[in-house]
């Protein structure tokens, strides 16, 4: 279920540079924009995709902690 998460990295991939530590991936790339995570947490109210749903908040979460 996390695994699932990590497919949103994918869009890091599209970040120049590819890595900042000082950058906050949260609004930054477009799956990690706030209207990305208002998505996935309606996603969680649909059975089937709700798995996926936990695993792209928890990428999120992860993200955020990071910026702190
Ligand atoms: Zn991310």
């Amino acid at each position: 279920m996390l695994a699932t998460g990590i497919i949103l990295d994918v869009d890091h991939l599209f970040a120049v540079p590819l890595y900042d530590p000082d950058r906050c991936s949260i609004g930054f790339h477009f799956l990690h924009t706030y209207p990305a995570i208002a998505v996935y947490v309606i996603l969680l109210s649909i059975p089937k995709v709700r798995t996926f749903a936990w695993g792209f908040l928890i990428h999120m979460v992860l993200d955020y902690i990071a910026c702190l």
